[in-house]
């Protein structure tokens, strides 16, 4: 089964920029995927494609299976996002951030609350549940995001730069926080500009450049050909 399959992918932005040339790439269910390249490649276009944040201009997206013209309630169901940046309200609380997520992807508060309570404790939050979002460090935040996007149990986890200005220790321990997620069955798909985060936890990758994917291949592959 392909967890994605985007096929001849195409962005053109309102301002005439050609952001994505008509990009094709399959990523397996189970796999751990890394889409790199260069800053301003198209790498979070893409993403915010697939997640439905960004309109295409032309191509073919499917999220196992499902075409995300023809049903975009069921695909986006199967997705749990992590976007590079993002705001909070002013009075939003984090475990409160969790629920309604949770809530938006049809969950009753019920099955909600020990999600939600599991989470947030795996990722170091549960002291903080009742907390402000807004006023968490920038790792907290990003955590935050994690368990927000994992509430409703998707099939793949989408991360845009997961740990960008992470420092190496809280770096390390996400690192292991998706190793386990992934082992747990869940697809997941990063885009990084560190090679080394690619590395460690990814077994397939696509390297993206000006809008075209310019290498498809296993980590190993590539690592035994740098
Ligand atoms: P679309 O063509 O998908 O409707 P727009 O061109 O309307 O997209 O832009 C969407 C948003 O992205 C706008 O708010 C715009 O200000 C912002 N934006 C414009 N140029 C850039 C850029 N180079 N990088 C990131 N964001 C941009
Ligand atoms: P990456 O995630 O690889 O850094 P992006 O997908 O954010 O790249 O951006 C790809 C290209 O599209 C960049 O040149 C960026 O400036 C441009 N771009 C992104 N968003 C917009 C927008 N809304 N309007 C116009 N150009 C954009």
């Amino acid at each position: 089964m392909k967890a994605l399959s985007i096929h001849n992918l195409q962005k053109t932005y309102g301002n005439g920029f050609q952001a994505l040339k008509g990009i094709s790439l399959d990523v397996k269910e189970g796999d751990f995927f890394a889409l790199l390249g260069p800053n301003g490649a198209g790498k979070s276009t893409t993403l915010g494609i697939v997640c439905s944040l960004v309109r295409k201009t032309g191509g073919k997206v499917s999220i196992f299976g499902v075409d995300i013209d023809d049903d975009f309630a069921k695909a986006k169901q199967l997705i749990g996002v992590v976007p590079q940046e993002f705001n909070f309200g002013v009075f939003e609380k984090v475990e409160d951030i969790v629920l309604t997520s949770a809530g938006y992807q049809g969950l009753t508060l019920k099955e909600a609350r020990p999600r939600a309570e599991q989470l947030l404790r795996d990722l170091g939050l549960w002291d903080k549940r009742h907390a402000q979002a807004r006023m968490l460090s920038g790792g907290m935040k990003r955590r935050l995001m994690i368990a927000r996007a994992l509430v409703h149990r998707p099939k793949l986890l989408i991360l845009d730069e997961p740990t960008a200005g992470v420092d190496i220790e809280l770096r390390r321990s996400m690192w292991s926080f998706m190793q386990e997620i992934n082992r747990q069955g869940t697809t997941i798909i990063l885009t990084t500009h560190y090679l080394e985060e690619a590395e460690s936890l990814c077994r397939n990758i696509a390297i993206i450049d000006k809008g075209e994917i310019i290498k498809n291949t296993s980590m190993k592959a590539l690592l035994a050909e740098l």
